[in-house]
């Protein structure tokens, strides 16, 4: 680490003589000479000199008092230096007899004697470094901090920094050990920096000395995601923003005081929280501008103070302004009735005033109570959470506050814990990681991948987990990476990272990674990949699937698929692989599970075959048009597979299996539109003899013509007493029907059902880049809600 450092030491970690040299082992070890230290009064040295400075207000005898803090520090000196601590024992002895002159004398200066406390640590932290090699010196920090007079002092940066730095300068090369806890006004006079102030001294005087960072020295390893001693799976926070922690300060978090964290505002400092007991263990960063790393944190007091009033709202805010002013922001406050809630501290500290506030501005204070405590949950993105946040209060929780980083709710004292464990477990708890293997990164794929990097962030928190795209698997190669793969930046890690096919060997990889979830979504049309699909359930992977194989797949295949889908309690979504992103399943699902029958399902599947009949008009040939369409990109590379209506059929068994049927795709009959004499011929030789097809289809639209009817290709499923009846092929429709009047390129569906009996029609793009990525999206996320909510 470079530049100046600041540690300080509390008095908790200065308590006795093995922690004097535990805290200057840490002193060694993490510093260097010219680093400063800041300490407070060893143990509950503070306390003591309160308590003496009670007893002579009260004109009682304090001799015996004093005397047993002077046993405490002799021995502190004794135990930590031996014999060579002669001048310090000394140096105390003169002290404790001011105390015991000061104490009876009046007017007495009770800054001055609380004073003592860290004189001593800082002359005795001073004396042991430079014992052990370590050159130090202690400094009063009466002799560079210059205070105001104002109930809480503020300090004089300029004159207070240059002389600070005349002080260091005259010290050069050493540990500069500072006293806490106060510096001194104009006149010299001892300035107290409040009850656990000298944490703030270390923050003020860091930034004064313009160190690169402070460490707070204390007893707990630093900040956790919930208070550990209510849950024993609190985790400790490795950083948090400055944000975040100062918000956890005004929700009165013990760890740290609000106004602690000020100076580190006006120089960007970070600050370090670790335990003086465990230094080698891991401990928390506070970072002057948050990272999107940091993680909730639950916060939570036993018990605030309520009160209640009656009055007109107008007035009640400017009673939650007035005390924002005093520096004591409400933790929360509610309009409906009037209420306020502080800590138990502030509260106290306020003690009548609050009410007479309240009576000037016309005010009643009808009630306060301490039956009640706070759960509130920090976040730099509080809105984010505060669905989830809501859904686990119980009716006996107050409404949810919403403050700047914190959602915050009052709940009755003895439901805290478990509001803690509960919000702990869904907000700041270890997320749910779910991983995404892509197969097929073509046209669509990359369609996906674009899709995917926009919506990744919000979909992490909507599901309140951790999507990652671990894999990406194309024909030849593939890339495996748990730790996750950019969907941004994909291409240039495929190129250099992708490893040659081998069987089902990214399978395996995918298989042993710490996820609690992974989904492969099958872009690919391959007939291979399909029938790995049991395979790919047992090793436990969800799928979604554009790939119409496995669908449309022998019917053993498909149930037996099915069977093993229900055992392993594993998810198959297949959306896309019908109609795109065209809600057919979503409809289909719907009117079974709103008790509706469904008799027929037809409709034109193909965005092809849509095309090309919505332009046949016997004018030119259809195998003209079949050239243009393929010229414009319209058909699949070699038209006979949109031709021969295969696509359709395929379709159309999805959507059988879909209501329930049991139907082999030998079962649907099939009307090709290429001559038998065509079907197997090289594509070059296919084009050649293109105007082969023209006969037929001469014949079928002037059969048509004569009766007044449209030409169109359709598929149509009927489901009826006799049976099921399944068709793909040319038919004849009234212009009126929906058939005839479908815009060129869209795909149809048309269901008749009892609901239904004028058919209900989906109709849109049923191919497209957009549209078929969108539908593997959103069968995604359809799982993604099973599995997490
Ligand atoms: N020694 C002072 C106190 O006990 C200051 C501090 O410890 O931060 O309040
Ligand atoms: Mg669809």
């Amino acid at each position: 680490m470079t530049g100046k450092q600041l540690h300080k030491f509390g008095g908790s970690s200065l308590a006795d003589a093995e922690c004097y040299h535990r805290v200057a082992h840490i002193v060694q070890t993490h510093g260097h000479a010219g680093d400063l230290v800041v300490v407070s009064a060893a143990g509950k040295t503070t306390n003591a000199l309160l308590d003496l400075l009670r007893l002579a207000r009260h004109g009682q005898p304090f001799e015996e008092a004093l005397a047993e803090l002077k046993r405490f520090q002799q021995t502190l000196v004794s135990e930590t230096l031996g014999a060579s601590g002669q001048p310090l024992s000394d140096q105390l002895a003169a002290d404790i007899a001011h105390i015991g002159q000061c104490l009876g004398a009046e007017p007495r200066d009770c800054a001055a004697i609380q004073a003592f406390g860290e004189l001593w640590s800082a002359r005795l932290l001073a004396a042991l470094l430079s014992r052990l090699g370590a050159p130090a010196t202690a400094l009063d920090a009466r002799d560079f901090l210059l205070l105001d007079d104002s109930v809480q002092p503020r300090p004089d940066w300029a004159r207070s920094a240059e002389a600070l730095h005349r002080c260091l300068a005259q010290r050069p090369n050493q540990r500069v050990v500072v006293t806490g806890y106060f510096g001194a006004n104009a006149q010299g006079r001892t300035r107290l920096l409040g009850r656990n102030g000298s944490d703030y001294s270390a923050t003020l005087i860091a930034a004064l000395a313009e160190a690169a960072e402070v460490t707070i020295w204390t007893d707990v390893a630093g900040i956790y995601n919930a208070d550990p001693n209510l849950l024993a799976d609190a985790r400790l926070q490795a950083s948090l923003s400055l944000d975040e922690a100062d918000q956890l300060a005004r929700l009165g978090s013990p760890v740290l005081h609000s106004r602690t964290l000020q100076p580190l505002r006006q120089v960007a400092m970070a600050l370090n929280v670790r335990s003086s007991y465990t230094p080698d263990s891991p401990y928390t960063r506070i970072l002057p501008r948050g990272s999107e790393q940091t993680e909730p944190v639950v916060t939570s007091l036993g018990r605030v103070t309520l009160y209640r009033f009656q009055g007109k709202v107008p007035a009640f805010h400017q009673l939650c302004d007035w005390l924002g002013q005093q520096g004591l922001p409400p933790l929360a406050d509610y309009d409906q009735p009037l209420m306020l809630a502080l800590t138990c501290e502030q509260s106290r500290a306020l003690g009548g005033d609050l009410a007479r506030q309240a009576a000037s501005l016309g005010l009643t204070l009808l009630s306060s109570g301490d039956d009640y405590g706070l759960v509130g949950l920090v976040s730099q993105h509080p809105g984010r959470l505060a669905g989830a946040f809501a859904r686990l209060l119980s009716r006996s929780a107050y409404p949810c506050c919403r403050h700047d980083q914190a959602l915050v709710t009052l709940v009755p004292s003895r439901e805290v814990t478990a509001l803690v464990e509960s919000i702990h477990r869904r907000c700041a708890g270890p997320r749910r990681r779910i991983g995404l293997v892509l197969a097929g990164k073509g046209n669509i794929g990359s369609a996906w991948l674009d899709l995917f990097s926009r919506q990744q962030q919000q979909l992490n928190e909507e599901f309140e987990a951790e999507m990652r795209l671990v894999g990406i698997i194309g024909s030849e190669h593939y890339l495996i990476d748990e730790a996750g793969i950019d969907p941004a930046r994909w291409q240039g890690r495929y190129q250099q990272e992708a490893r040659e096919c081998h069987g089902l060997e990214w399978l395996d990889r995918a298989a042993v990674m710490d996820l609690d979830e992974v989904v492969l979504l099958d872009i690919t049309a391959s007939a291979s990949l399909a029938l790995h699909y049991p395979e790919i359930v047992a090793a436990g992977l969800h799928l979604v699937s554009a790939n119409k194989q496995a669908g449309s797949g022998p019917g053993t295949f498909y149930r037996e698929l099915q069977r093993q889908l229900s055992n392993c309690h594993r998810y198959w979504r297949y959306n896309a692989s019908v109609g795109a992103g065209l809600p057919v399943f979503y409809s289909i699902d719907d009117l079974k599970r709103s008790g509706d029958a469904i008799t027929s399902v037809s409709g034109v599947f193909s965005g092809t075959l849509s095309w090309l009949f919505d332009h046949y008009d016997r004018r030119g040939p259809f195998s003209e048009l079949v050239l243009q369409a393929k010229s414009e990109g319209l058909t699949e590379p070699d038209p006979r597979d949109d031709l021969s209506g295969r696509d359709m059929q395929r379709k159309l068994l999805i959507l059988a299996r879909e209501l329930g049927l049991t139907l082999e795709l030998e079962q649907i009959e099939l009307e090709s539109l290429v001559p038998a004499a065509l079907a197997d011929l090289p594509l070059e030789q296919f084009l050649a003899r293109i105007e082969e097809l023209d006969p037929l289809m001469q014949a079928a639209a002037d059969e048509a013509k004569a009766r007044g009817l449209a030409l169109r290709y359709a598929a149509s499923l009927t489901i009826d007493e006799a049976g099921v009846r399944a068709r793909v092929g040319l038919e004849q429709v009234a212009h009126s029907h929906p058939f005839a009047n479908l815009p060129a390129g869209d795909n149809q569906f048309l269901f008749l059902s009892k609901h239904y009996p004028n058919g209900l029609v989906i109709q849109g793009p049923g191919a497209g880049r957009e549209v078929t990525a969108a539908a593997v999206q959103s069968d995604f996320v359809a799982i993604c809600r099973r599995l997490l909510h």
